[in-house]
């Protein structure tokens, strides 16, 4: 899955600031951006890019406030980032469409598009439009000892780690709301996806995107092996996959202060059945193994009577790695067969951001 930068939307709502006249908010699913007072109205189609956005200067010339755009990729730019304007968090940025009305069959419809160079494109509600605008997704550059050499791309057989955002599950939760599951809540930890696996008699390490070649100068191998993950795998024999996060010293500022590098597990993946192990059954072959897991916030939550704005404020806290410093958020994981699992992002964390 490839995040959906920039979407046609429908705007839910247009609200107050309170203390502020030339701004208000507006609410998309679970986000909430701040614009211009009068430029939206609720129900409005508009173009809504997510934080982390690299949106071109012409697109939105104003997010570098008069200094010289920033360059990404040899695009100049800006990345969208969270703030907080008047005590309202915003995230992201809303671009109006426009709308004509014309006859059809004698009927009159709307009828949106966006305005891209000379052209006129039409969209609907839902579509990607980030090709047709060149909004790319903003990622910090990888630190060479993690890069790695590829020995392949990411197997096929495995999937890749993910986790859709609960701004975007709207509707999922209006439905998770009525279900009797619970589910596990772990923290999410802020280093480098990393993914070992055990395949036909092949042992692998991946970084999240690639498959790598065995080297003990980069970090994903030397933690697999001294995690003793390689020869746990290889003599067990099954051909399953380990999905953790990599956290250390030289990986992503190395938020926790932690000494040397280390793997916590979030998933394990049945190859043979395609498919992820409850974390039911996760947790208990971590102790089993004295492999580390990510931290555990609650074993059996119920979703019953929750709302975006309240998981996003139950993400935020200190991270149980060290008490100094806000955690980046939660994962969910759904408990029992039927595996699903989703993120929530603090927004403390995301503010604090350098
Ligand atoms: P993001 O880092 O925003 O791209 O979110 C997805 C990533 O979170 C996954 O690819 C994992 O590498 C990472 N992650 C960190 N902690 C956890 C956790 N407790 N459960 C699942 N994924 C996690
Ligand atoms: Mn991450």
């Amino acid at each position: 899955m490839t995040r959906k930068m920039a979407t046609i939307r429908k705007i839910d709502a247009i609200n107050p600031i309170a203390g502020a006249d030339a701004i208000e908010v507006a609410t998309v699913g679970g986000w909430k951006v701040v614009v211009k007072k009068g430029e939206f109205t609720a129900g409005d189609l508009a173009v809504y890019c997510e934080i982390d956005s690299w949106i071109p200067t012409g697109l939105a010339p104003f997010l570098s406030k008069g200094k010289e755009p920033r360059e990404y990729n040899g695009v100049k730019g800006e990345r969208l980032r969270t703030v907080k304007l008047r005590g309202q968090v915003s995230q992201g940025l809303l671009l109006p469409t426009q709308t004509k009305e014309i006859l059809h069959e004698n009927l009159p419809f709307n009828i949106s598009f966006i305005i891209v160079g000379d052209a006129r494109h039409p969209v609907n509600e839902g579509e990607d439009v980030s090709e047709l605008l060149g909004i790319r997704k903003w990622e910090a550059p990888i630190p060479a000892q993690l890069a790695g050499v590829m020995r392949g791309s990411f197997p096929s057989f495995i999937r890749k780690t993910d986790q859709e955002r609960i701004q975007n599950l709207k509707k999922e939760l209006e439905h998770w709301n009525t279900e009797y599951n619970t589910w596990e809540v772990t923290e999410k930890l802020d280093g480098s996806s990393m993914t070992v696996y055990f395949n036909n008699g092949v042992f692998g390490v991946c970084s999240r995107n690639i498959d790598l070649v065995r080297d003990e100068n980069n970090a994903f191998w030397k933690t697999a092996i001294s995690a003793g993950l390689e020869k746990m795998l290889t003599d067990h024999g099954a051909n399953l996959a380990l999905q953790g996060e990599l956290v250390g010293e030289g990986i992503q500022g190395n938020p926790y202060g932690l000494t040397g590098q280390k793997f916590y597990l979030y998933n394990i993946f049945n190859i043979d059945q395609q498919e992820y192990l409850s974390p039911w059954a996760v947790r208990p072959w971590a102790i089993l193994t004295g492999v580390l897991h990510v931290p555990l916030l609650e074993r059996e939550m119920s979703l019953t009577g929750t709302t975006i704005d309240y998981l996003l404020d139950y993400a935020e806290g200190k991270s149980a790695l060290n008490n100094n410093v806000e955690r980046e958020g939660v994962v969910f994981k759904r408990n029992g067969q039927n595996y699903t699992s989703f993120k929530a992002i603090s927004n403390k964390f995301l503010m604090g951001e350098k």
